[in-house]
């Protein structure tokens, strides 16, 4: 991993034209450096704003703007941090860093500043990485679960379910070590109920899970069905007025478009697909093999139906195993006259809006998410395992004291030490190199 105790300097705000731009130094020259930046050699007072001009090493200004310095320890990185804001042009943003590592402070990595507030115990590993989230949350939903991550909800519910932990093992430990000092500490059932109620805690985390990890990483949406049923219709829709969240997504192509939108919170990227029919030329098998790509990897299917239209053989598989479970049936145009009833389709119309809300509805169902009105505490894959990890070794220590006669307690002490182990993980207490190098790499880079 990288260096901690130089200086580091990225632009922290992002790339292109703005009103105002900020570039962030962090680390040990900090100050220094920063003061060597302002024109007139006064003092830079702690968390004031100073307006000044900002030279390079030879003298000649790039620009005026304000600098404002933050003291070690009480800052973002834990470190001197000195953030200077200037006009938001990436030609006076870049020409401020490179004044910056003319005067030894070098580029930082992608997340380098927040790793730095991780590992000088500013934040902690769940913290960080709610950072991450919160600059990636596309819709509110998302933003507010990263948000009550940032501020402690979960390390506060991992604190209290190690602490009782620590509390048990502590007690265990000191039956084995002074057997003869009369400490027992009460029967093995009192010590599996103390157990039990830690192993719902994780229980109530983990049945959050999954809808947690739903609003995290949210969900891949493929429409499919033959040509003129109203699959683009459907997808704009559905799209409506959030549509184009994000656009230009690598690797989309002219056969498949593909669009992220905010469902009920959820960020759900539609993929439109070529219709399906028996392939015509070689352009459209290759658009047909996509789309069965997209439909195999896709986390719902939505196949959709002309209601007024004859049904036309192989409307039903153009999929292969089309109705598995992760499909909805679509019977669109269901302001025409209908032409043929599915009971298990949902009827809409692309074209009035009739059964959108149903069908969101029945989206919604599919996931397994009743509501999505509670904010979800836990909601990342590498915190999921972690405490399903801890509540595993938690019923194994139950196991263990439940058996008949027990066994002995080094038993229990190993399982129970396990689950505190992987609790520690969760917060990064003891995480390894490169599961922090992991985590920080899809940080952008000045956080
Ligand atoms: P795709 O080829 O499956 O993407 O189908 P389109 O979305 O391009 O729609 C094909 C035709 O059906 C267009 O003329 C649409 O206006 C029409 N259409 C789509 N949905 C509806 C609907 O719900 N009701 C009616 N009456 N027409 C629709």
């Amino acid at each position: 991993m990288f260096s901690t105790t130089d200086t580091i300097v990225a632009i922290a705000t992002p790339p292109g034209r703005g009103g105002i731009g900020i570039v962030r130094l962090s680390g040990h020259d900090a100050l220094a450096i920063g003061r060597a930046l302002i024109a007139r050699d006064r003092p830079v007072t702690p968390r004031y704003a100073t307006f000044t001009e900002i030279r390079t090493k030879a003298g000649a200004t790039i620009d005026h703007g304000i600098v404002t310095y933050f003291p070690a320890p009480a800052s973002y990185t834990g470190e001197d941090v000195v953030e200077i804001s200037a006009h938001g042009s990436p030609v006076v943003l870049r020409g401020i860093v490179a004044a910056v590592m003319e005067r030894g402070a070098r580029l930082a990595e992608p997340g380098e500043f927040t790793l730095r507030a991780y590992l000088n115990g500013r934040m902690d590993l769940m913290q960080a990485e709610a950072v991450g989230d919160l600059i990636d949350a596309v819709t509110p939903l998302q933003a507010r679960a990263a948000f009550d991550q940032l501020h402690g909800t979960l390390t506060r519910t991992i604190a209290e379910m190690d602490a009782a932990l620590f509390d048990l093992v502590a007690r265990l430990e000191a039956s084995v070590d002074f057997p003869d000092e009369g400490y027992h500490f009460g029967g093995s059932s009192e010590l599996a109920a103390a157990v039990d109620a830690i192993i719902c805690r994780a229980d109530a985390l983990l049945s959050d899970g999954q809808r947690g990890r739903i609003v995290r990483e949210g969900l891949h949406v493929a429409v499919v069905g033959a040509p003129n049923v109203g699959k683009s219709s459907l997808f704009n829709a559905l799209a409506g007025a959030s549509r184009a969240i994000v656009t230009d997504i690598p690797g989309t192509t002219r056969d498949l478009v593909t669009e992220t939108i905010d469902l009920e919170g959820l960020r759900v990227t539609l993929v439109d697909t070529a219709g399906l029919r028996t392939a015509g030329d070689v352009v459209e098998s290759e658009g047909i093999a996509r789309a069965r790509q997209a439909a195999s990897v896709a986390d719902l299917v939505l196949r959709v139906l002309d209601r007024s239209e004859p049904q036309r053989e192989g409307d039903g598989e153009s999929l292969g195993e089309a109705s598995t479970r992760k499909t909805i049936v679509i019977a669109n145009k269901a302001d025409l006259p209908a032409a043929w009833f599915q009971p298990d389709a949902v009827e809409v119309s692309a074209l009035t809006g009739l059964g959108l809300d149903v069908l969101r509805q029945r989206i919604l169902e599919r996931l397994g998410i009743e509501s999505l009105v509670d904010r979800p505490e836990i909601t990342n894959v590498r915190h999921i395992a972690l405490v399903a990890r801890a509540r595993d070794a938690l019923l194994r220590a139950r196991g263990a004291l439940l058996e008949d006669g027990g066994l002995p307690e080094e038993f229990v002490l190993a399982d129970l030490q396990e689950a505190r182990g992987a609790l520690e993980d969760v917060t990064g207490r003891r995480t390894p190199e490169d599961v922090l190098a992991h985590i920080f790499e899809r940080f952008c880079i000045g956080k």
